[in-house]
């Protein structure tokens, strides 16, 4: 359905291709006279394989293209949000006099990059309505971390440090990990029928020794919480804190203002919301936006002004101390900055369109998928395999049938709130004919699980691997290729 079918290469490894002596350009014909490397090194040399250019070339572009990118297809990726990554973000990260600058630069050579620093922190702490915030962490789940190192350090400051931490059932796997590697316990608030947090149960478990709440919102099924602010002040009211993974800012950049919500404390993913590229563990951000209580607590070094100088400062004596070496992943700090000058007061478009993207692929699909929380949805809607399962067919056998329609599936079986979930996060970059192709295509399947479930089963079934024996792939990983 997307024209990708067909014309999947089989490649070898460089060692089986070429034949010996072959090689990919000529160097010039020497001038002096050959010395080994090492005159202890005895041996044979070392066993590289003999190739010409283009082998080499048609190699390494074959195996990229054996992965799907967000510049090859949709990627519906929930909670992910893989939006696509305007190429002047890449453009401007790799200016020679960024790219190439050294993290110890003398202030005086670093001063355009100081300020450029300086002026995200405002632009964030202007998106988020939040007074301070550092570019440090490296991803969503360290900036989770430093705000629980905050969470922490606020409550010993106050003269009676808190051992426990409220995580809504809907909140992202990573943010009770954050919680327990600050030595908190997590304590689970289960949302109510509609999917969000009921004040009641909240002031039902909050107590003295509890120090905040963290919530995700969105949440992660994609409705937003919309009593947060009666939960902000039952968790104020018996002072603690309340932390707002901002994650999935996406669906509501300048739209809502998190300190009116009662937020003390969120973290921001550029790599997700901030147009910055991710994926395989590669380099992310995730900055940390505080209420200014919570400001004298930041990672240090601090980017501050002096006069017409932008300065590095450690002068914070009541600092959670450093997260990351230097100032954190620069280079994604360079196209959030470039993207956010880029869209400028349009922003707050990002998000209505990425809502409104979600809530189209939801009415397109309900009546073809069981969709446990029927609301309008932020920038994800959340569908489980319940009437596909009459027919044996689970969330797996539909997600693994989408390759074969030329679509990356959705995250499956998350959040665990929702049995068999098959969890759909659009963005705003696809246009209106890819959203009804998507559809179109889960609807086929829709069809397929009722008529031919073995189909499913098998599923995909043009692809370079077929159906992976995934619990052996993690129980044994083969690291050696
Ligand atoms: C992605 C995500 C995280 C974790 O972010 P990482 O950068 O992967 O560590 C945390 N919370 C939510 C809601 C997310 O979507």
């Amino acid at each position: 359905m997307s024209g990708a079918q067909g014309l999947i290469f089989d490649e070898p490894l460089l060692w089986e291709m070429g034949s010996p002596g072959r090689v990919a350009y000529a160097m010039p014909s020497q001038d002096v006279p050959a010395q080994p490397v090492d005159a202890t090194l005895t041996g044979p040399g070392p066993d590289f394989p003999d190739l010409s250019e283009p082998e080499i070339v048609r190699h390494y572009t074959r195996l990229s293209q054996w992965n799907l990118s967000v510049d090859s297809a949709m990627y519906p990726l929930g909670s992910c949000t893989m939006k696509y990554n305007p190429k002047t973000n890449e453009r401007q990260a790799g200016l020679p006099g960024i790219a190439q600058a050294h993290p110890l630069l003398p202030t005086a050579l670093r001063q355009g990059l100081l300020r450029l620093m300086f002026d995200l922190e405002k632009f964030l702490a202007e998106i988020t309505g939040l007074d301070a915030v550092t570019l440090q962490p490296a991803a969503g789940a360290q900036g989770e971390l430093t705000g629980m190192l905050i969470f922490y350090a606020y409550h010993a400051r106050q003269g009676r440090p808190r051992t426990k931490i409220l995580i809504p059932d809907t909140a992202h796997g990573t943010n009770p990990a954050s919680a327990a590697l600050c030595g908190f316990q997590a304590v689970h608030v289960p949302s109510g029928p509609d999917g969000i947090l009921e004040p009641q149960t909240v002031a039902a478990l909050m107590d003295d020794d509890t120090a905040g709440i963290m919530v995700t919102n969105p949440n992660t099924l994609g409705l937003f919480e919309s009593n947060i602010r009666q939960v902000a002040g039952i968790v104020h009211q018996r002072n603690g804190l309340v932390y707002a993974d901002g994650a999935n800012m996406n669906a509501v950049l300048g739209v809502v203002d998190m300190a009116a919500m009662g937020v003390d404390i969120l973290h921001l993913n550029l790599h997700k919301t901030f147009s910055t590229p991710h994926g395989g563990g590669g380099p992310g951000a995730g900055p940390v936006c505080v209420a200014q209580k919570l400001a004298p607590y930041l990672p240090v070094p601090r980017v501050v002004r002096a006069g017409d100088q932008y300065l590095l400062s450690d002068d914070a004596p009541l600092s959670v101390g450093k997260l990351h070496a230097f100032y954190g992943n620069f280079g994604m700090l360079v196209r959030a900055y470039s993207y956010i000058l880029s869209l400028g007061p349009e922003l707050h478009k990002v998000s209505q369109l990425a809502v409104l993207n979600a809530n189209y692929i939801k009415a397109g699909l309900k009546d073809h998928y069981h969709l446990p929380y029927d609301r309008t949805c932020m920038h994800e809607c959340v569908f489980s395999d319940k009437q596909q399962v009459a027919h044996k067919v689970s969330a797996l056998d539909i997600a693994k049938r989408l390759i074969d329609y030329g679509f990356h599936p959705p995250t499956i079986y998350f959040p665990l709130v929702v049995s068999g979930a098959m969890m759909i996060e659009p963005t705003e970059s696809e246009s209106k004919e890819t959203l009804d192709h998507f559809i179109e295509a889960l609807r086929a399947i829709a069809k397929e699980a009722e008529t031919d479930p073995d189909l499913l089963h098998q599923a995909p079934h043009i692809a370079k691997l077929r159906r992976l024996d995934e619990v052996q792939a993690a129980r044994k990983p083969q690291l050696a290729g």
